[in-house]
């Protein structure tokens, strides 16, 4: 009797919990550069207090981002109420859902985007301007009754090293230095809501560093290769991949150290393996919850 009583207690405890969580992670894109059908370019969107606070806009997010709003009632994710983008870093499958993002409906925001990332971001968005060129001059100089005509526009605030912080609310954003080959600064960042830590490692390499970034994490979402697949990649590949993304094993040792509370797969290079490989691979040497993300889960 007291064992189901106890029980009983465990799983209201945890119902409770569920429901007191207000934080909800949405991915909104866990691909790669290597096209997928299934899988948007990177983007991961953190929900707290009726805000979307996302992280990339890589190819497709966009689509996404109107099917969670629409049809799985997060409203803040509906294309025109997203306000505040950060970008890990400059690689075009992180960032090729941006003109999408500011340009979509832009006529009918009632508040302009805003744009935090490395160095770099303000040319990217002068080039997006001159991409627009035609369609600003359409819709504010023709007949279309435009009563904001500046709304295409994004507000940029680019930096060359971690040292800032984004607070809005009770959110805190903290970026923090990632390895990612040639790429300076590349980041990633940890969120804390009230309710919840979640850390997003970008595209980065195995470094010593991360742990203690991660450490703490609620919800950890973490990039890796395949290992099977990266040991059949040409010499150069590999030299290249190693200095740029997790494998699979050195993801166990990382989530070993962490421990984090959930540690979500996302931006899977995998080539011609079956992408389940990785799960295996990184269950084999890390025993915590682990999930192999997909678009539009929530978490
Ligand atoms: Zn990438
Ligand atoms: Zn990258």
């Amino acid at each position: 009797m007291k064992q189901l009583y106890l029980k009983t207690f465990f799983i209201l405890l945890t119902k409770t919990t569920y429901v007191l969580s207000e934080t909800i992670v949405v991915m909104l894109g866990t691909g790669t550069p290597v096209p997928d059908p299934a899988r948007a370019g990177s983007s991961v969107a953190v929900i707290y207090n009726q805000q979307a606070y996302v992280f990339d806009a890589g190819p497709g997010m966009v689509r996404n981002a109107i099917t969670a709003s629409q049809q799985k009632g997060i409203s803040a994710l509906y294309p025109t109420r997203i306000e505040y983008l950060f970008l890990t870093h400059l690689h075009s499958d992180h960032i090729l859902g941006i003109p999408a993002l500011a340009a979509t409906y832009w006529w009918r925001r009632s508040k302009q985007l805003k744009l935090y990332g490395p160095t770099g971001c303000q040319s990217m968005i002068n080039g997006y301007y001159c991409f627009l060129q035609q369609d600003i001059s359409l819709r504010t100089k023709g007949s279309q009754p435009v009563s904001n005509p500046t709304m295409y526009q994004l507000e940029v605030e680019e930096h060359d090293d971690d040292q800032w912080e984004f607070r809005h609310g009770q959110v805190s954003i903290r970026p923090f230095l990632v390895a990612h080959g040639d790429i300076e600064p590349a980041f990633g960042y940890r969120i804390t809501t009230p309710d919840r830590v979640i850390v997003i490692s970008g595209d980065t390499a195995y470094f010593d560093g991360m742990a203690e970034h991660a450490k703490g994490a609620d919800i950890l979402i973490h990039e890796v290769i395949c290992e099977a697949a990266l040991n059949r990649q040409p010499q150069r590949w590999q030299q290249y991949f190693n200095k740029t993304h997790t494998s699979s094993s050195q993801l166990a040792k990382l989530a070993k150290a962490v421990n984090p509370g959930l540690l979500a797969l996302t931006h899977i290079l995998h080539y011609d393996e079956p992408i389940k490989t990785v799960l295996d691979e990184v269950k084999s040497g890390y025993s915590g919850r682990i999930v192999l993300a997909e678009d539009l889960d929530c978490y």
